[in-house]
């Protein structure tokens, strides 16, 4: 019955679908639509997925040994304590289907990332959604919503498609009431992107609480959401739980070879945050320009508020070559969501916006 009921994820629109239906060039076309890192991959991942190529008729490493390795040695933790997965949507499966059963509920907020309620419904649990406070989490309340039959949370911070954020001592309080049998997914996808010197990593909290589990992502500011490669950091038992459910060979060998590879790439993400840093300040100018309120955010993107239906706006956007993503299956039917691009593309964007909001 939770599949029927199931709406599928709906990703960006491809821009070759977008070139076919309207007769556009692809290299016309800016795609703003899926929280991609503008700057394509680093290079040193793109050396290492070919310097993996005559490897392709042998199977991957399926334990990602150097990979873990790695991992432990920037992260400061134990190679039993991760888990890799085929994005971090992989994960976010593994864990539900690990832990949660059909007498199960699941606790999350309303406007969060999409597939928390894909992988709840897909193992026949309820989800509970509780209702926003500013458009993001609203921690009291999801701690409230706890009952004898809640086996998972999930949390992201920041979250989806909102780019709203949870300080330390918010995260700190929820993380003191939930009861131990609970399991907290912290996803932090965007944390890549949060400078704030006080913003609260996931990673710090586990030793103290043995049910959380924190999943990234080398999706996003790692520049790979190609390859499909993400993990989390939990308790070594959680682990082995996750590690029990998942396929055996969930990782490919290049996404293995280009993780290690950028993970090393610190002037890489330096590069990925500083274009970020300076698109969101220029999408928040062309918004404040355009007479429009946007809601603040700390990931890559940026979900702005036309102050009506964002459907047609979306589709007139196509009409200009520019994707942006529409989010009214998250109960956001005015708002458009934005990558944050480069320079260039955030002005095609704006300049798309302006004359179809015919502000010009
Ligand atoms: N969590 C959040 C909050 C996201 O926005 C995304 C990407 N849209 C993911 C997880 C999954 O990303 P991936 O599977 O590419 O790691």
């Amino acid at each position: 019955p939770g599949v029927q009921k199931l709406s599928p994820y709906v990703p960006g629109k491809p821009v070759e679908e977008l070139a076919r239906e309207f007769g556009l060039r692809a290299e016309d076309i800016v795609k703003l639509a899926s929280n991609e890192n503008p700057l394509g991959p680093s290079p040193l991942a793109v050396e290492a997925i070919k310097a993996s190529l005559p490897e392709l008729t042998r199977y991957p490493d399926g334990n990602g040994f150097a990979l873990k390795q790695a991992l432990s040695r920037v992260f400061s933790l134990q190679p039993e304590q991760l888990t890799l997965g085929n994005g971090s949507n992989d994960i976010l499966e593994l864990v539900t289907r690990a832990f949660v059963s059909p007498e199960h509920e699941v606790v999350f907020s309303e406007h969060a990332f999409a597939v928390y309620p894909i992988v709840t419904q897909a193992v026949g649990a309820k989800a509970v959604v509780v209702p926003a406070r500013d458009w993001g989490h609203d921690l009291e309340a999801m701690a409230a919503a706890i009952t004898p039959a809640t086996r998972l949370v999930f949390i992201a911070n920041p979250n989806n498609p909102t780019g709203t954020w949870l300080g330390k001592p918010e995260l700190e309080a929820f993380l003191a009431k939930v009861p131990e049998r609970v399991i907290v997914v912290l996803d932090e996808a965007y944390t890549e992107y949060v400078e704030d010197a006080d913003f609260p990593r996931g990673f710090d909290y586990l030793t103290q609480y043995p049910n959380l589990l924190v999943s990234r992502t080398f999706s996003k500011a790692y520049g790979l959401a190609a390859l499909r490669v993400g993990y989390a950091a939990s308790h070594p038992q959680v682990a082995d739980a996750l590690n029990r459910v998942r396929q055996p060979f969930n990782v490919n060998s290049l996404a293995l070879a280009a993780a290690l590879a950028s993970l090393g790439d610190q002037a890489y993400l330096e590069a990925s945050r500083a274009i970020n840093r300076e698109g969101m300040l220029q999408l928040e100018h062309g918004f404040r320009e355009l007479g429009l309120s946007w809601i603040p955010s700390r990931g890559n993107f940026v979900a702005v508020d036309l102050g009506c239906e964002a459907a047609p706006v979306f589709q007139a956007l196509l009409r200009e070559g520019v994707i942006v993503r529409p989010v009214a299956n998250y109960g956001m039917p005015n708002h458009l969501r934005v990558t944050v691009g480069l320079g260039m593309e955030n002005q095609r964007f704006l300049e798309a916006l302006t004359k179809v909001l015919d502000r010009g």
